[in-house]
């Protein structure tokens, strides 16, 4: 084994524990992976994952045998999760689960994901031959130090992302890796080595054998990482396998003074200013995805985009579905972007009224005010400082007239649907038809939210 000299990596109790229970019965085990690259450069990280020369029935059974509980999460690929109690825990934090793994080497793959069958192994190094990226292909020992044998230190200093192996191969093998790299470009800022990236576009087809859920997964982390414009700008020929809708938006240039960037670069700009929610970010991925298809020149040479807003609501839901995202959280990222582009005057009556069109949700408000101020940002200068000036009254304004009032919705109405029945209209869709309409009139200040004039309102309806 060839371990370089121990760099000062700080190891968790609960690791510690691990390691040490696995050795005590005359085994080897190494910290792997995330957790070291996140350590070395200096990232927090929880996710802890250990490689053993342990079968995973005996790592079973020491495990077992110091009151861990022991869950065959992958026995098959020699795979257990333990979970270290706290009083394990050298520093009395709470539980944590940590991944087992037997030292191993993957046979021959199927389905561009799987390998059909794993082989153990008896050394780390040929462990590590097995791992995705140099930068994830380290392990750590607390006395035998670091193990590194594809260079991936080197690159970790040179924030390169780069293939352990032949990358055709590594790629052909499991294609959720093109993915994988394109989101560790986004969190970590890294770009990635040029073969590499040749490989990936190569075979980012395989991806359709991706299942959507770890797709999905990928481009959550990806939109939440710290430099996402860079990677969405970097890795954009891959991505667009699994989200098409940013082809048409590359190279779709915008002739308007308000834009100096295409629609991806803009779109890249206003996602990496969007607040690291996931609703915020995939709302703004979608914002103006629509603006190719809307797109046209006047006889001036001047490009609009008018309705643009409804065509990327409409994209954005049917890429939600097509991501298997949940109803709900395609309902706000479409209302998000059905709305970003709405002039919302400065007075308390567009206020409410924009506020019952986001479901009386003050979050949901206040993420499209977040939303309206990260595609400001990314416009020209001189229009978007404006703008960002705006929405930040915008969002005062939102704020004193909740401290002032409640959020008018069907549920603070002061009348009910059996009020409505009590005025002869049979129970279905017509209540809540009538009760929409009054809720609409007390959010234009037409009648007041009492009892008595919302009945003499709704009696007219009828
Ligand atoms: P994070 O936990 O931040 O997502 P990670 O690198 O720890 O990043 P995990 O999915 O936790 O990713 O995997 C742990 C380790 O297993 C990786 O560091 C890598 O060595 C290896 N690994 C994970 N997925 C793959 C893969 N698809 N192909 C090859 N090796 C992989
Ligand atoms: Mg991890």
């Amino acid at each position: 084994m060839n371990a370089s000299p121990t760099p000062a990596i700080r190891l968790p109790g609960f690791a510690m524990t691990l390691i040490d229970a696995l050795e005590a019965e005359g085994h080897e085990a190494w910290c792997v992976g995330g957790y070291v690259r996140d350590a070395l450069l200096g990232r927090p990280c929880n996710d802890v994952d250990i490689a053993t020369d342990a079968l995973w029935p005996e790592v079973k059974r020491i495990c077992a045998a110091r009151g861990m509980r022991v869950y065959e999460t992958g026995a098959k690929h020699g795979t257990v999760t333990v979970v270290v109690p706290s009083a394990a825990d050298a520093h009395h934090e709470a539980e944590h689960a940590v991944e087992v793994t037997t030292f191993r080497c993957d046979g021959s793959y199927q389905d561009a994901r799987h390998p059909q069958q794993v082989q153990f192994v008896s050394t780390i190094e040929e462990d590590l031959a097995r791992r995705d990226f140099t930068m994830n292909a380290l392990a750590y020992h607390p006395q035998r130090g670091l193990v590194d044998p594809f260079g991936g230190i080197d690159d970790l200093q040179a924030g390169i992302i780069r293939v352990v192996g032949e990358a055709e191969k590594r790629f052909s093998e499991d294609a959720l890796r093109t993915l994988r790299a394109c989101r560790f470009c986004s969190q970590l800022g890294f770009r990635i080595d040029e073969d590499t990236y040749r490989a990936m576009l190569a075979h980012k087809s395989l991806l359709a054998k991706v299942s959507t859920e770890r797709i999905t997964h990928e481009l959550d982390a990806l939109l939440l990482g710290a430099h996402v414009r860079d990677a969405l700008m970097a890795t954009v020929d891959v991505l667009s396998f699994v989200l098409p809708e940013l082809a048409a938006m590359k190279g779709c240039a915008q002739m308007t003074k308000y834009h100096v960037y295409d629609v991806l670069e803009h779109t890249a700009y206003a996602v990496e200013n969007m607040p690291p929610t996931r609703l915020g970010r995939w709302a703004a991925l979608c914002h103006d995805m629509g603006k190719p298809a809307a797109a046209f020149f006047d006889e001036g040479g001047v490009e609009h985009f008018y309705g643009h807003a409804k065509v990327s609501e409409a994209l954005a839901g049917a890429l939600m579905d097509r991501l298997l995202m949940s109803g709900a959280f395609k309902h706000q990222v479409m209302k998000l972007v059905r709305h970003h582009d709405d002039e919302i005057r400065l007075d308390n009556r567009a206020i409410r009224r924009m506020l019952m069109r986001l479901d009386g949700d003050p979050v949901l408000f206040r993420t499209l005010c977040d939303l309206k101020r990260a595609d400001a940002l990314a416009q020209a200068p001189a229009f978007g400082r404006g703008r960002v000036g705006k929405v930040e009254k915008l969002r005062r304004m939102l704020d004193a007239l909740l401290e002032a009032e409640e959020v008018p919705s069907m549920r603070a109405l002061a009348v009910s649907g059996h009020d409505i029945m009590g005025l002869g209209v049979e129970q279905g869709p017509a209540v809540g038809r009538i009760l929409a309409a009054l809720l609409s009139a007390v959010v234009d200040e037409q009648v007041k939210n009492a009892r008595e004039p919302l009945l003499e309102l709704a009696r007219t309806m009828i």
